[in-house]
């Protein structure tokens, strides 16, 4: 056995020695994804609660190994040769309340499902959330990549969060901390660079209390809106960032390129910026699609989009 060989199975053996059966290798990751694609996790490992997610990335970080945090993967493309390193499935979940005098101030674990704390919030009477129902993923993945809807969205809701620094330990990170941007913060600037990310073990949320029908009346309003606009089916939400002064569903449709198929994915005939995998597409299928879409739109209107979906794994143009 040579020498990386045994370093890696000493490493194997400590995370099953404190994950148990929690910790596996070589696991698909498509089932993890809201897009159904992606390959294999060389590790990965299912945290249960903030201290177990900080316990694995702090094993990963001293044994440099790479690790990647997966919420409730609506927010990423894993190549089909998979990611290299950790996965760790987070999980964590508990939520708090407290009052403040004057506001309600939840405090939720990172693997919250947003869209359930928002509907949490609403049977409780607090305003605040009700853009982010119907959103999928996790608080963690929201307050990295400032989601948001009707009009709302992370940076408006969230007061601070408590961050893991590999090597460092936790910090509270301020609203301000955080720099947010349209579906942009400090952290989402991390993705794709040779370093290790901070990790987003819990969020505060700042939220008001207003009668249950009123918050419910909202909800709804905005479920509709999405059923209106929004097509059903394994996707990413929106692949690309709005462009300044345009909408990059409207770019990509005038592009002609609505109901553009390639593999098993194709363009979504409802909203243009929604890619969507009917017939068990590759990774490599909706990459394809990107491409297309991002010359197309940039040889006709000169319009750079940016991409808002996050290309993770081992991807073979390189990065
Ligand atoms: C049908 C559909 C509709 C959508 N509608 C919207 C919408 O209206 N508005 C909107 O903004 N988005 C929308 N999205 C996109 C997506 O749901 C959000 O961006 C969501 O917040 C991503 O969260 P996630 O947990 O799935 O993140 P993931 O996809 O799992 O991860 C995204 C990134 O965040 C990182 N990350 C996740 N958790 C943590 C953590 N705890 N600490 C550090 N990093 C972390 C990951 O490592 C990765 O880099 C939609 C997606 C789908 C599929």
């Amino acid at each position: 056995m040579d020498l990386k060989t045994s370093v890696i199975e000493a490493i194997q053996k400590q995370f099953s020695e404190i994950f148990g059966e929690r910790f596996q290798t070589n696991v698909p990751l498509a089932r993890y994804t809201s897009a159904r694609v992606g390959g294999p996790a060389e590790m990965f490992v299912i945290v249960e609660n903030a201290t177990e997610l900080q316990t694995a990335v702090e094993l990963a970080y001293a044994q440099h190994i790479p690790y990647f945090v997966l919420g409730g993967g609506s927010n990423i493309l894993v190549a089909d040769a998979g990611i290299e390193g950790l996965v760790i499935m987070n999980k964590a979940r508990s939520v708090r309340y407290r009052h403040n005098g004057v506001h309600v101030i939840c405090t939720a674990e990172s693997g919250m499902n947003l869209s359930s704390l928002a509907r949490q919030c609403i049977a409780k009477g607090l305003g605040g959330l009700e853009w982010a129902i119907g959103i999928p993923g996790t608080v963690g993945g929201a307050v990295v990549g400032n989601s948001g809807a009707h009009g709302g969205d992370m940076s408006q809701t969230l007061l601070a969060a408590t961050v893991w620094e590999p090597g460092r330990g936790a910090r509270i990170y301020t609203n301000e901390e955080l720099r947010y941007g349209y579906r942009d913060s400090i952290l989402k600037r991390e993705q794709g660079r040779n370093l290790a990310r901070r990790v987003v073990l819990s969020a505060e949320l700042q939220l008001t209390p207003e009668p249950v029908d009123v918050l419910m009346a909202r909800a709804n309003a905005f479920t509709s809106h999405r059923k209106q606009t929004q097509p059903g089916g394994a996707s990413m939400g929106s692949m690309f960032k709005n462009p300044e002064h345009y909408y990059a569903g409207y770019l990509i449709e005038a592009a002609g390129l609505k109901g553009l198929k390639i593999g098993g994915a194709h363009i979504s005939e409802k909203h243009a910026n929604f890619f969507v995998n009917d017939e068990e597409a590759t990774a490599e299928d909706v990459r394809a699609l990107i491409a297309e879409a991002w010359n197309t739109v940039r040889e006709q209107f000169g319009v750079e989009m940016e991409l808002e979906v996050e290309l993770v794994g081992k991807w073979e143009f390189g990065e």
